[in-house]
């Protein structure tokens, strides 16, 4: 059958499994090569693309939940969603989310996702206790921080080249309430956003939305999000008081079909850009939200990824350290602005530090930047790569579509440490993604 992921390239054939245990997973990759596990498809590039997909979603239950210390066991195949809908209601949430609730515990971990919350909280392995993982040759291996840790440590952001995720078990949140209590705060450019993001470093969560369509003294304007778990006092007098853990109720809207390539261009995305940075009239703005509002607001809208048009689109997520930050910012916003890259969705964080083998985030701001697929657009994300890679930087793989073996290997000092453990629980290659081929990974 036809699979892609979120951005809709590449669109390839492959045989999909979707087993429902531990055995049919092993009766699915028994003597077979160039499989990957696969859970959600809301990574955007080909990461979980592969002759041979694996899919989670029939694994997709709850298995041990300990409600004195919020430790949760589950099969790889449950997703964010299934989590809020079952443990907000007992006033415990996902200690790390992404910005969708689509996504599965086994892309969670593959992909060491983040949240709102890195620079102060981690990315999920931060919080995950032990997983149950199946190797290439059918063997069920537990690791964790005592157990064979090296393994569990290359799973994380590891694509699913490390084996099969079965299991997670990870520490949830304690919250009382079920929303938020944000305050926006507009800045006029992309200084100014540096340095609330770094003044509100103590700030649980948060998140800028910035405009990456306009250039001089204006280039960067931004709408900084801040949030924080809304106590039950917080709630008091509020028409939210009556029912505190409340799971949002939402009209979901739908995008139907493919919206036609010249939809979204410069003057589209300019115009979208300038209305939603001037839709909030005062500097500051303080409210309570339901989660949903605060962190997926784009879930409210069914295949939203159709208005990028049947050609699909590519999202470049890039992190540079802090000490790189306003220069190669500034650098890579003048590079999208003057090609007239117009970004629709542009999104800044901060991280904090973080160790890892092929984890995304180290200490420093990342930006997302979503771009159509067009012939002009990779040769100039080859140049944004130079200057990530220059300032110490990388990109995000979860996101990635395109960027070529060398330059991962420069933004990936560990890739060495990684090709070892690979080389011992897969030493025929039988794992690999589309992704892994184009990035050498497995040699
Ligand atoms: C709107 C949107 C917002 C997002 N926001 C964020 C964000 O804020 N932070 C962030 O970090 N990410 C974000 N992402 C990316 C997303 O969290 C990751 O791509 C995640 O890995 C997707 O999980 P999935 O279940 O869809 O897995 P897939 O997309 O199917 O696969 C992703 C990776 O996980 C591997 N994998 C999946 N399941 C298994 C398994 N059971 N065993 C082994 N390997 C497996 C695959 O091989 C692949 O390498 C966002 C994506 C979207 C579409």
């Amino acid at each position: 059958m036809k699979i892609s992921n979120w951005g809709n390239y590449p669109v390839i054939d492959a045989n999909v499994y979707v087993p429902n245990d531990k055995n049919a997973v092993y009766e699915a990759i028994e003597g077979k090569k160039n499989w990957i596990g696969r859970g959600m498809g809301r990574c955007y590039g080909d990461s979980s693309l592969a002759e041979t997909s694996i899919s989670s979603l029939k694994m997709n239950r709850f298995l041990a939940f300990d409600a004195q210390k919020g430790i949760l066991t589950c099969e790889s195949g449950i997703t964010f969603e299934d989590i809020l809908a079952t443990f907000v209601p007992k006033g415990w949430f996902p200690p790390v989310t992404p910005g969708t609730k689509f996504v599965s515990m086994g892309g969670a971990v593959a992909s060491d996702v983040h949240g709102k919350n890195h620079h102060i909280e981690g990315s999920f392995s931060q919080h995950t206790l032990s997983l149950v993982l199946m190797l290439a040759s059918g063997e069920i291996i537990t690791c964790s921080r005592e157990e064979n840790t090296d393994i569990f440590w290359a799973t994380f952001g590891g694509m699913g080249l490390t084996g099969i995720i079965l299991q997670v078990t990870f520490q949830l949140k304690k919250i009382e309430t079920a929303y938020i209590k944000v305050d926006t705060i507009k800045a006029k450019n992309l200084e100014e956003i540096l340095g609330l993001l770094l003044d509100f470093e103590h700030a649980t969560y948060t998140v800028a939305w910035i405009d990456c369509t306009t250039s001089g003294s204006n280039m960067g304007r931004s709408i900084l999000m801040k949030g924080e778990h809304a106590s039950l006092e917080q709630l008091r007098n509020t028409k939210y008081a009556a029912n505190p853990l409340a799971i949002p109720q939402k009209l979901k809207l739908n995008v139907p079909f493919y919206f036609p390539a010249i939809a979204l261009n410069k003057l589209t995305v300019g115009a979208f850009n300038f209305a939603y940075y001037n839709k909030q009239f005062s500097k500051e703005i303080s409210l309570i939200q339901d989660y949903d509002s605060f962190f997926y607001p784009l879930d409210a809208i069914h295949h939203w990824n159709r208005i990028y048009g049947k050609r699909g689109f590519t999202q470049y997520q890039f992190v540079i350290p802090k000490a790189a930050g306003y220069e190669g910012m500034k650098k890579i916003m003048e590079i999208v602005v003057k090609a007239g890259m117009a970004s629709f969705l542009a999104v800044l964080k901060t991280f904090g530090k973080q160790d890892g083998l092929l984890a995304f985030p180290m200490e420093g701001y990342t930006l997302t930047l979503d771009f159509p697929i067009s012939p002009q657009l990779f040769p100039i994300l080859d140049t944004l790569d130079e200057i990530v890679s220059n300032y110490g930087g990388r990109i995000y793989l979860t996101k990635d579509v395109r960027v070529s073996a060398e330059m991962f290997a420069k933004m990936y000092p560990k890739l060495p440490e990684f090709q070892v453990i690979l080389q011992k629980i897969d030493p025929k290659h039988a794992v690999q993604s589309l992704q892994s081929k184009r990035l050498n990974i497995n040699v």
